[in-house]
């Protein structure tokens, strides 16, 4: 059994999903369970008919709305030629679409959207392309039937940061392994989830990827292959360095960092299920399905210069607890996490001088504010005692990380990286490297984040086949 994915781009329109659907017909001797997300940018539409509907803009609503549905039904009359088969799709879709109205025309009259509501707000892009493809896979002459992942996918409810149920997954997933065993191929909804109680839940934007290796951990797949619109793990984004290079080979600790850090092509969450039962992940193109692509195991070959990727992540806030009297005040660093953890304050990254004078957090911009009015409360004696001078915030700010398992013990990466910088004039805010030695990351200002990926990538010629 192999677990196969597909993003957004991947089924964006009917010529799409028809390459894509031609793709799983070519796996069927691997007995493949296929996860899907939403048509691309549909989640996104939805986000915003549901911020229109909150701000009491029907009409805004109603065309993003009207956008979606004019997609999926373009599709359907492209892929279905079949007159029966296209009422029955759309028959099922009509049902789906009622519930969007109902969910829409209460954000609309509440004038609120809470997590709850954008969880199943963002939700429907989802369960509207699964019966479409699955139905597809059929008049590709294989048996095939639509799973809803709110059966499958469940959380645990004793934390109010999402975490899935894996006991309770990999029971209600043998129902996966069986369809397949049996030749019918399941096609389940990427992103949704669901609460102990029946509550709409998702994994997180991008989350289809995490979804793909929940499956393939619980039923103990083969392979999780993710299908995507690039040949592989690069090097850099490709939209921030056109000469970024597919990386044939990945660590899972590399990818998870560098997902971890801004590389888009995996969510962050993905690798774990995957370490847990040594499954391999494959990065494939749908566009390209000859390609190689890269494979994410265990272990794999360093790159020469050791740093195999350059990744960003932009829209951060840099955090600051500062001055001299901090010295000497026991717990400080401390009481800075648990103040964070407090308030649910997911810090990026960390940094003390070994002085004690200055201790900084990386969190997102969302957290900023919030992380700079708790810390204040939290210090609030010892800055009236003038032992903390000051907590303050840099905002617009972006995390540069070179990753590579080879960086541990290579000497000199960090001094080339910051000759790189320094040359060009690119101020680093802070600097952090695990005690993994896996990553190096540099703080910059955002504005100068897309030029300092390119100069780092020049710099270690990650572009140059090693
Ligand atoms: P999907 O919809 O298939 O999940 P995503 O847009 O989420 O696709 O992820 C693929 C995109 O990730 C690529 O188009 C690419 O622009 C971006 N990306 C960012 N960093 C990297 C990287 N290091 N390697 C490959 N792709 C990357
Ligand atoms: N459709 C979801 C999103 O846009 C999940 C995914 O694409 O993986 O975030
Ligand atoms: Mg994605």
């Amino acid at each position: 059994m192999i677990v196969v994915k597909f993003g957004g781009t991947s089924v964006g329109a009917a010529p799409q999903i028809d390459q894509a659907a031609r793709i799983v017909h070519s796996l069927r001797a691997q007995k493949p369970i296929v996860v899907v997300s939403a048509m691309g940018g549909v989640t996104d539409l939805l986000l915003q008919a549901g911020e229109s509907a909150v701000s009491g803009q029907t009409r805004a609503r109603d065309d993003k709305l009207w956008d979606i549905r004019s997609r999926h039904d373009q599709a359907i009359n492209q892929l279905f030629k079949d007159r029966d088969t296209a009422a029955g799709i759309q028959e099922t879709e009509r049902v789906i679409w009622e519930e969007i109205q109902k969910v829409f025309t209460g954000v609309s009259l509440l004038r609120e959207m809470s997590p709850r509501s954008r969880d199943l707000i963002s939700s429907f892009g989802e369960r509207l392309v699964v019966p479409m493809f699955a139905e597809y896979l059929k008049t590709l002459g294989l048996k095939s039937e639509p799973v809803d992942a709110r059966d499958i996918v469940i959380t645990s409810e004793d934390s109010d940061f999402l975490r899935v149920d894996f006991d309770e997954t990999r029971k209600r997933s043998e129902k996966l392994a069986k369809m397949a065993k049996g030749g019918v191929v399941p096609v389940v909804t990427g992103f949704i989830c669901s609460s102990p109680e029946g509550i709409t839940t998702t994994l997180g934007r991008g989350g289809s990827d995490y979804s793909a290796s929940i499956v393939g951990s619980c039923v103990k797949a083969e392979e999780i292959q993710i299908w995507t619109d690039v040949s592989g793990v690069m090097t850099a984004d490709p939209r921030i360095v056109p000469a970024a290079r597919v990386l044939e080979r990945v660590s899972y600790k590399e990818a998870a960092e560098m997902s971890y850090f801004g590389a888009k092509v995996l969510h962050p969450q993905t690798i774990m299920p995957a370490v847990d039962e040594n499954i391999p992940i494959r990065i494939k193109n749908t566009f390209a399905p000859d390609a190689p692509g890269t494979l994410i195991t265990a272990d794999t070959p360093a790159h020469q210069y050791s740093v195999k990727t350059v990744t960003s992540i932009t829209g951060m806030t840099l955090v600051s607890v500062e001055g001299r009297g901090m010295i000497g005040v026991p717990g400080v660093a401390g009481r800075v996490f648990t103040t964070t953890a407090r308030h649910r304050i997911s810090v990026m990254m960390f940094s003390q001088g070994s002085s004690e004078q200055h201790i900084s957090l990386v969190v997102t911009r969302h957290d900023g504010d919030q992380s700079v009015k708790a810390l204040r409360r939290e210090f609030e004696g010892e800055i009236e005692r003038r032992r903390i001078d000051r907590v303050s915030s840099v905002s617009e700010i972006a995390i540069i990380a070179l990753v590579g398992e080879g960086i541990k013990g290579a000497p000199g990466v960090a001094a080339r990286a910051f000759s790189t910088l320094g040359t060009a004039a690119i101020n680093i805010l802070m600097i952090a490297q695990g005690s993994s030695e896996l990553n190096l990351s540099i703080v910059v200002r955002e504005k100068d984040a897309p030029r300092a990926v390119q100069l780092l990538h020049e710099a270690f010629e990650l572009g140059l086949k090693s």
